[in-house]
């Protein structure tokens, strides 16, 4: 493993703080509303995906779907791979799809359109962090947790080259 200096940006505290904030409001989205399933993009969403829907006090579905665009490296490949698609079906419920960061937007916007084409009831995006100064295209995200610069970022879910994933804070990565 190629071993690198990281700087914390976002701390766990505040992590879990806006992590519970977020919690709440989905259920005030959601309330009224029967059949939610929660659809978590692996792997980068694992730690979001899970601390978020033990702070949503509501009965909600679990499903995955697997997609990459970055490979080993920190630039996005600018084309998404399925890597693990739904186990169930989503026509006809309330997705919450969850992501750990909208980048180009680019593999935001390409859930949405495959998910919906599943034809659920609605579907709602949550994403931990956004790069508001990286978007390649139009991409709207319902709730986020933190806007942050360009930099490339590891921790809580997100890699670098396979690894980091487990730490409880986000970094950012020091090349040199
Ligand atoms: P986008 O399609 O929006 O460019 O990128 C989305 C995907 O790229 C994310 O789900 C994530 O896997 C990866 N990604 C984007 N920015 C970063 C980053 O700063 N760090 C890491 N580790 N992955 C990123």
């Amino acid at each position: 493993m190629n071993h690198v200096n990281l700087s914390t940006l976002i701390s766990e505290a505040q992590i879990q703080k806006r992590v519970q904030e977020l919690g709440e409001q989905i259920k005030e989205r959601f309330s009224g509303k029967e059949d939610i399933v929660a659809v978590g993009v692996l792997k980068g969403s694992i730690m979001f995906y899970a601390d978020l829907l033990r702070a949503i006090d509501m009965d909600i579905q679990c499903e995955f779907y697997g997609c990459s665009s970055y490979g080993n490296s920190t630039k996005s490949s600018g084309e998404v791979k399925l890597t693990l698609d739904l186990a169930n079906s989503v026509k006809d419920k309330h997705v919450l799809l969850i992501e750990d960061i909208v980048d180009s937007g680019l593999t935001m916007n390409y859930l949405k359109t495959v998910i919906g084409a599943r034809n659920p009831a609605t579907i709602t995006t949550a994403s931990l962090l956004l790069k508001p100064d990286s978007l390649k295209e139009e991409c709207e995200v319902d709730f986020v947790g933190f806007e942050i610069g360009d930099d490339f970022v590891v921790g809580y879910g997100l890699d670098f080259q396979g690894y980091y994933r487990n730490l409880p804070y986000v970094a950012t990565v020091n090349m040199n």
